[in-house]
């Protein structure tokens, strides 16, 4: 019961990575609220399975690149769960499209969702934490693109490795404060994201073998290192990026 006592938000949690986090936090004793942009029917299946495991859960719809979401759902969540101790920013999309072929709205908008998104919900919650005089803590979902090049990815890929900036930036500011801030990069999870990897026959070797453990990660596997991040066995650990990905990036 790493977290006991604490209360989350994640977002993006309606399923994959963020599903992972969620029900990993729950098992640790936390409350979890459950964002998502779009696909609420699934955020409440998560809520379900958070409550059946004797914890409180809340789903929250809103855009995580837009202010006007963001404030307003901070605010739920402190209303209805409590202060938020721990924040996961853990949405994001992927386009796989050529440099050459990117329009200025596919870089607006993944760039919007993946980057400006954690920094937006970062700043929403620290203030509000700040100004109550509270603790607490943040984990950033990155990419092992942050290390390795993918096609197609001009965009995915600078914006991910902003991720370890933001993270090493804002905890320069926060942690004299109380809020440490650190980042996983994962490698290739099995996900809705990724299922198009999953299946292909002449993809997935290819991938398969560049990774010391020779498989694809499993969303909790995601969860159980964002929970110690977010735990106080990491209470000397802040700014770092950590790449969990099978020994992808180190090969
Ligand atoms: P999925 O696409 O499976 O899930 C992402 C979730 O984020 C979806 O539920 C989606 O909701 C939600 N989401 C998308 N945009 C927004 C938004 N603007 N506001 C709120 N929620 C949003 O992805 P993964 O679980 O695979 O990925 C999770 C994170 O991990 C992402 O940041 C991704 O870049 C990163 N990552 C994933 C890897 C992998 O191998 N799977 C590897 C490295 C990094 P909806 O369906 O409603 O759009």
């Amino acid at each position: 019961m790493k977290l006991k006592g604490k209360r989350a938000l994640i977002t993006g949690a309606a399923r994959g990575i963020g599903r992972g986090i969620a029900e990993v936090f729950a098992d640790e004793g936390a409350d979890v609220a459950v964002n998502d942009v779009e696909n609420m029917s699934q955020a409440e299946e998560v809520v379900q399975s958070i409550r059946s495991k004797g914890m409180r859960a809340i789903a929250v719809k809103g855009d995580v690149a837009k202010r006007a979401d963001v404030e307003p759902m901070i605010d739920k969540v402190w209303k209805e769960l409590g202060p938020i101790d721990i924040l996961v920013n853990n949405a994001g999309i992927e386009t796989i499209v050529p440099f050459l072929e990117l329009s200025d709205e596919q870089w607006t908008r993944l760039v919007d969702v993946n980057l400006r998104g954690a920094w937006l919900c970062s700043q929403v919650f620290c203030r509000r934490a700040l100004a109550e005089g509270r603790k607490g803590n943040i984990v950033n979902i990155g990419s092992i693109q942050a290390a390795k090049v993918l096609p197609g990815r001009t965009h995915y890929a600078p914006a991910k490795l902003a991720i370890e900036a933001l993270t090493r930036n804002m905890s320069a500011e926060v942690t004299p404060q109380g809020i440490r801030v650190n980042c996983i990069h994962p490698g290739l999870i099995d996900t809705p994201m990724t299922a198009w990897v999953m299946k292909d026959a002449d993809v997935l070797p290819m991938v398969l073998a560049q990774i010391s453990l020779g498989r694809a990660g499993e969303p909790r596997e995601i969860g159980n290192v964002a929970a110690f991040l977010a735990s106080e066995e990491a209470s000397y650990l802040t700014g770092q990026s950590i790449f969990v990905d099978g020994g992808w990036q180190g090969k």
